[in-house]
């Protein structure tokens, strides 16, 4: 057990990390963030900080001994520097990140573990390309394997004609069938070092441009329906990782049950409901796990919870937010208010 009072380490300077050290400092721990940028925004909540790129492994290693365990905000952290961590544990295990950060062989591992992905190929070439086109058909989205994010690094490709038009990025990518879904949820779910798991419930998930826009719970009853096969594949897949922490799993709820999209090992923007929805925040739940304490109650706290990402400009309606008594804003602190950037959150809950 790591005893409040000891540092965490976290990788990544974002929000969500941010937010894992405001939980943190609640149950009494100092947090160390690592991250390459000089504004990481966990910064300005975490005692000490550490600006230096991923492969130094000299400032990886000062970093490792200056906490009694690490965690990741972020889920592209390169992997190999991470031996510079040495014996200070990372949770949740590399392992994790190895298979969320490459969609095939994210998709390949969830079958396997008997989950429903969208149809997919492997794409190299323009050749590729028209393999797949054909064998699964269009509407699809062409992706990159790697490093996509918030619907960045996707290509949606309408007719056999588009992909013959399209100039492809000089990246490994894979080619997904189009999913008809009726809605988007996701299973947040923390297990404990113990193998203990509790699932948050599921949000409605609404994205506008590929970003999540809102969380809404309770869901309705055609996606909660889904929610029972959607755990029971998410609880595998933390099995078969030795999962420590927060894990998330995207769906697609269809006509023909829950389809999976993506992993992301850690917490997730689909889960800032949490923080004053549920007994639990996934965030604090997040800390409990990897510091091997007892799990919180992960259960509804209200009768109902909205989120809603402020993106971009969208951050300038702060003080209309504000003048609602019912609303809980959370403004992440960032400098340039980008399009499509996530600046903040806000929240609500239903009491009655
Ligand atoms: P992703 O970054 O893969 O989560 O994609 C961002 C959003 O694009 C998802 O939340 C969906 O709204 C949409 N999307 C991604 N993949 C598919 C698919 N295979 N079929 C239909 N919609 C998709």
């Amino acid at each position: 057990m790591i005893a409040p009072g000891e540092t965490i380490g976290i990788l990544g300077g974002g929000q969500l990390g941010r937010m894992i050290a405001m939980a943190a400092a609640q149950l009494g721990y100092r947090c160390h963030v690592y991250a390459p940028e000089a504004d990481a925004i966990a910064a300005d909540v975490c005692a000490q900080f550490t600006c230096a790129a991923w492969d130094d492994a000299a400032a990886m290693a000062a970093f490792a001994a200056d906490c009694a365990v690490v965690t990741y905000e972020f889920e592209n952290v390169p992997v190999a520097p991470l031996a510079a961590l040495g014996d200070t544990p990372l949770l949740a295990h590399a392992r994790a990140l190895e298979t969320a950060q490459d969609r095939l062989v994210e998709k390949r591992f969830v079958a396997e573990l008997g989950g429903t992905p969208a149809p997919f190929m492997p794409v190299d070439t323009p050749a590729d390309l028209a393999a797949a086109v054909a064998a699964i058909g269009a509407p699809g989205i062409l992706k990159t394997r790697r490093d996509g994010y918030d619907g960045k690094g996707q290509w949606r490709i309408m007719t056999p004609g588009d992909a013959a038009t399209l100039h492809l990025p000089a990246t490994a990518l894979i080619y997904e069938g189009f999913v008809d879904f009726f809605a988007e949820f996701s299973v947040i779910l923390c297990r404990g070092a113990d193998g203990d798991i509790r699932f948050f419930d599921s949000a409605h998930n609404v994205h506008e441009n590929g970003i999540l826009d809102t969380s809404t719970l309770p869901a309705p009853a055609d996606l909660q329906a889904q929610v029972s096969a959607a755990r029971d594949l998410a609880g595998k897949v933390a099995a078969a990782l030795d999962y420590v922490g927060v894990l998330t799993l995207e769906f697609f709820a269809t006509a023909h049950g829950p389809v999976f999209n993506e992993m992301a090992p850690r917490v997730h923007n689909s889960g800032h409901w949490t923080i004053e929805g549920a007994i639990t925040s996934q965030f604090e739940n997040h800390v409990r796990a990897i510091c091997g304490l007892p799990l919180g109650d992960t259960r509804l706290a209200a009768k109902g919870v909205v989120m809603r990402n402020l993106i971009g400009d969208d951050v300038h309606d702060w003080q209309a937010i504000l003048a609602d008594p019912a609303n809980h804003l959370h403004l992440y602190g960032k400098a340039a208010a980008r399009p499509g950037r996530k600046m903040g959150h806000v929240t609500r809950l239903v009491l009655d």
